[in-house]
């Protein structure tokens, strides 16, 4: 086969982890006989000392035109101080937006070799496999408006959360669908006990679970679901929530695997073309020293590799070659056990690769 994929490495270890993942593509292709087209476009904080925007023209229509999207991360405290439209955050909600990538695919699977990294006991972490699905166009982040103003003599402060219930359809569906291939159960967490939007949300689970008789439907407080995410992780398959709910449960559930650098995600649009990054950030406390884990960002790849491409059998790979390095105990230095001596970015990658 023959492929386009734009890569956007952005800022901080996002260049150093993706570059990992370009090396096992490579090696994907030359084993699997397909062509991949590589090319390299500006986001973030990069793009704002280049083209002073953090979201160029060209690396928009450059995504446009590819097949798939694979994304490093955004951000850094050098642009910390930046005014909101020049902060490099604004370039990936800004692509979101644009390419209408509007559920967040994030799975977390826990790997047995890693159990003893988590900071939870290993009875609670083992065998935990569910996917959160985290809707990525609506809610807080974009509802106008967003201000600060002086009212009534004071300084007052208002963000919206804002939902067509079309929107809401959509990703409940697309979470139904996903546990179609699963263990058929959907965990919809919402705050209804206090938000309007939570009330219609729940309303929309109901309404999308009655076309799926074979999948099961659980309502869960938001509030609940963060503290169940500990108490046993191991009840969920497939949890479906808005936009902000959706990012702060991820960051939580990712230390069930250990680390941050472990979990890959895709965003899903509904023009088929799709985007891949890991759910970490730039992590700019380790930026530039070879030391950041690059699984988060080659299991994005192989994602990309399975829902874009259809390429089951060397997503598989990939995974496989992720798996029985970790297993064999070679791990960069987030999860790392004492007194062993953690690998470097590069040589985890050239790992992977052999193992391939
Ligand atoms: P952002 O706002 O972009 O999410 P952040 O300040 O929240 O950035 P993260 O990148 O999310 O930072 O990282 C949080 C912590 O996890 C940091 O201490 C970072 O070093 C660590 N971390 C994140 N990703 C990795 C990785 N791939 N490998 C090792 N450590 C990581
Ligand atoms: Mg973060």
């Amino acid at each position: 086969m023959e492929k386009k994929i734009a890569l956007l490495p952005g800022d901080g270890i996002g260049l150093e982890v993706m570059n990992g993942a370009v090396e096992i593509l490579k090696a994907i292709e030359e084993h699997y006989y397909h062509r991949f087209h590589f090319q390299y476009g500006l986001i973030g904080g990069a793009a704002i000392d280049e083209t002073n925007s953090p979201l160029p023209e060209q690396t928009l229509n450059m995504c446009k035109e590819a097949d798939a999207v694979l994304l490093g991360s955004v951000g850094g405290p050098k642009w910390d101080q930046n005014p909101s439209h020049l902060r490099p955050e604004r370039g990936l909600l800004a692509l979101r937006k644009e390419l209408d990538l509007y559920a967040n695919l994030r799975p977390v699977e826990t790997v047995e070799s890693l159990l003893d990294s988590s900071p939870l006991k290993r009875e609670f972490v083992e065998g935990v496999d569910f996917m959160i699905v985290r809707e990525l166009t609506g809610g807080l982040y974009f509802g106008k408006p967003s201000e600060r103003k002086v009212y009534g003599g004071e300084e007052t402060v208002v963000d919206t959360l804002f939902y067509k219930r079309d929107e809401m359809v959509r990703i409940i569906e697309q979470a139904f669908e996903l546990a179609q291939g699963r263990q058929k159960k959907v965990t919809s967490v919402d705050k209804a006990n206090v938000l309007e939007s939570s009330r219609m949300w729940r309303e929309v689970a109901e309404e999308v679970a009655a076309r799926y008789q074979d999948v099961e439907l659980q309502h869960m407080l938001v509030d609940h679901a963060a503290m169940a995410l500990i108490h046993n992780p191991k009840q969920f398959d497939v949890i479906v929530t808005e936009n902000m709910f959706g990012d702060i449960l991820s960051d939580e559930a990712s230390m069930l695997t250990g680390s941050l650098g472990m979990l890959p995600s895709a965003s899903l649009s509904s023009t088929g073309l799709h985007l891949y990054e890991p759910v970490h950030g730039s992590a700019p406390d380790i930026a530039g020293e070879d030391k950041a884990n690059p699984v988060a960002m080659i299991l994005s790849a192989a994602m990309m590799l399975r829902h874009s491409f259809g390429m089951n059998e060397e997503a598989e790979a990939v995974e496989n070659a992720v798996k029985h390095v970790l297993d064999s105990g070679k791990r960069t230095a987030d999860l790392a056990k004492k007194g062993e001596a953690p690998l470097s970015t590069t040589a985890l990658v050239e790992e992977v690769k052999a193992a391939l």
